[in-house]
Formats: structure tokens, C-alpha cells, sequence
């Protein structure tokens, strides 16, 4: 079965080189954001206050603060305010939990997120449960999980939200569909199943003890990779004309990659995320989405 004639407009990148259509996550990502821009001005302009994100940073990971600045500097664009919230390294439990009880407590703050990893003397889970479901923007505590397999409409994970909305916009309708995702994960794997079995896939989780790998994703009609190794979803992983979308960010010495050997799949996808600017961008758009939608539920 070929998707590439209904992958293949233009808007989404077909590129001739490749033969499949790339999804162009920026481009989407970037729309995502203009629509959350013009919903806040929106609610400026009838005299409201615009939506309010709290970041909270504990220690001084490199990487992390990367992640942090990102979200401020996307926040800004779209007029939502943020507050960066900052803790030493040596931030006690105590300390965390007064924090996140502040935040909580906040009629201003709408939506809060744990940039984690944490410190290795504060376990994260512990502390993300403490979010209010309400505020839970990221959607990773127990009692925002359990809602969204219940199909009881939680802010839901942020890079999982990103795929199906790039699946959305492709037109990939998942109903009736086989949906192979490589990778367990309470980010991205564990989630995006939930979702996509809400969208009516048959839904099939491959992860590190998985036999036959190769054969499970060749039923894939849409094929997802959340594993973090470069290069691990060759075109023998591939049904000629699935969509495959590559969650995996791998840091290489001159940039990254994503987890499917991009140049090779290609070839036989109807449909495929390049790594940078396929799910990677989705990811901040969508958290401000939820903190825009944590607003309007409070
Ligand atoms: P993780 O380490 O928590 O989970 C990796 C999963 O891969 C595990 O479930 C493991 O069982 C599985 N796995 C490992 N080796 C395997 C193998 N050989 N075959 C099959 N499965 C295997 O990772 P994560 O947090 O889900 O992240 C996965 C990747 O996605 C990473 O590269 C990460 O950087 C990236 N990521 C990207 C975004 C984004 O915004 N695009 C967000 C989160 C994570």
C-alpha cells in the first residue's frame, strides 16, 4: 500500500531525492505556536490575563538548561508569561515540595513543569505526582497517565501530542491501522500508545527485549521510533509506504540524529520525519498548547 499520494502535497516537502514525502515538523511546529500566539492575544485583547508557565530547574545540567531557555524564549513569542524558578543542586525534598506547593497554590501560575532529570538524591516521579492534574502541563504524573488511558481528557505528554498532531496534519487517519512504536517509555512510547489506540490503531510496543524486531515493524503501517540509538530502523524495518516518524534525538559530534537511518528509509516510506525539525520542534509547540489550555480549564 503507498502513502505517497496522500503524503506526497507539496506542503508537507515532498523531496525527489528521497521519494518519500518529509513531514515537515518545523513548518508545522511554527503554525502551531502562530495559533496559540493569536488565541492569547485574543484573550488579551477582551481584557484577560494572558496564560502563566512556571518552570522549575533544580542544579545546573547543561543540557537542561538548554531545554529551559527554549521553553522561555517560546513562551515569550507567544505572549504567554513564564517564571523561571531556579534551585541549587543541593535543593532538599523539603524544599521541592514547597516549591511545587507555592506554584500549585498560585491562582496566577496556570501550568508547571519539572525539567527533569533531577539531582540523583530527588527521585523525579515523586515530584511530578505533586503537580496538580490541572497544572500538570507536561501530562507525566500517575493521576495525568492514568486519565489519559481512561480517555478522560488530561493535558497529555508533550512529544507524543507532537507526533499525533503531525500525524493530523498529514492526514494519516491511525483508525483500522497497524502501529508499531519502538520504545517503552513514560515520555513518549507508553503515551503515544495510549493515544494512538484512543485513535482506534491496533497497537503493538517493541522495546529492548523485544525477539524479532525486524518482523514486527515490517506489519507497521506507521512505524515509530523512541529509542535513542542512531541509525538502529534500517529500510528492512519497513512496509514500502508506512510513515515513519523518528522521536530519537542523538547528539553526534558535528549535530544530531534521529533513530532511523534517515537517507536508507527514506527510500522505501511513503512518509518520514527528518532529524532536526521533524518531532523535535512539535515538542515546545505543543507544551504551549497545554499551558494555553490549562488557562482556559482554570
Ligand atoms: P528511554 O531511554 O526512556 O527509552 C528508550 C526505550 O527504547 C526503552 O523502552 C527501551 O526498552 C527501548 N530500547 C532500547 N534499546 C532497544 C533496542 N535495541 N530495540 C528496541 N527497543 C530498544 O528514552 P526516551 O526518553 O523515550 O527517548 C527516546 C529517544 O527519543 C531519545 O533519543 C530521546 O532523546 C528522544 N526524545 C526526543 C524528544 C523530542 O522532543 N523529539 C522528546 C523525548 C525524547
Amino acid at each position: 500500500m503507498g502513502f505517497s499520494n496522500v503524503y506526497g502535497v507539496p506542503r508537507w516537502g515532498q523531496r525527489d531525492d528521497v521519494g518519500a514525502a518529509v513531514i515537515d515538523g518545523k513548518g508545522i511546529a511554527a503554525e502551531i505556536r502562530a495559533e496559540v500566539a493569536a488565541r492569547v492575544a485574543a484573550i488579551v485583547a477582551d481584557g484577560g490575563r494572558p496564560p502563566a508557565l512556571a518552570t522549575i530547574l533544580v542544579g545546573e545540567d547543561p543540557a537542561s538548561q538548554v531545554y529551559v531557555g527554549a521553553k522561555h524564549r517560546a513562551c515569550a513569542e507567544a505572549g504567554i508569561r513564564s517564571l523561571d524558578v531556579r534551585e541549587p543542586a543541593d535543593c532538599g525534598r523539603e524544599r521541592l515540595i514547597e516549591v511545587i506547593a507555592e506554584l500549585s497554590a498560585d491562582p496566577e501560575v496556570d501550568g508547571i513543569l519539572l525539567q527533569l532529570p533531577l539531582p540523583d538524591h530527588l527521585d523525579g516521579a515523586e515530584f511530578v505526582d505533586l503537580i496538580p492534574p490541572a497544572k500538570d502541563v507536561d501530562g507525566l504524573s500517575t493521576a495525568s497517565t492514568g486519565a489519559l488511558w481512561r480517555g478522560r481528557g488530561a493535558l497529555a505528554p508533550c512529544t507524543p501530542s507532537g507526533v499525533m498532531e503531525l500525524l493530523g496534519r498529514i492526514r494519516f487517519d491511525a483508525a483500522g491501522r497497524r502501529a508499531v512504536i519502538v520504545g517503552r517509555s513514560e515520555l513518549v512510547g507508553k503515551p503515544l500508545a495510549a493515544m494512538l489506540l484512543a485513535a482506534n490503531a491496533t497497537v503493538t510496543i517493541c522495546h529492548s527485549r523485544t525477539v524479532e524486531l525486524e518482523a514486527t515493524c515490517t506489519e507497521a503501517d506507521l512505524l515509530v521510533a523512541a529509542v535513542g540509538k542512531p541509525g538502529l530502523i534500517g529500510p528492512e524495518h519497513v512496509k514500502p509506504g508506512a510513515v515513519v516518524i523518528d522521536v530519537g534525538i542523538n547528539g553526534l559530534g558535528d549535530g544530531i540524529a534521529g533513530d532511523v537511518d534517515f537517507e536508507r528509509v527514506a527510500g522505501r516510506a511513503g512518509a518520514i520525519t527528518p532529524v532536526p525539525g521533524g518531532v523535535g520542534p512539535m515538542t515546545i509547540a505543543c507544551l504551549l498548547r497545554n499551558t494555553l489550555q490549562a488557562a482556559s480549564s482554570q
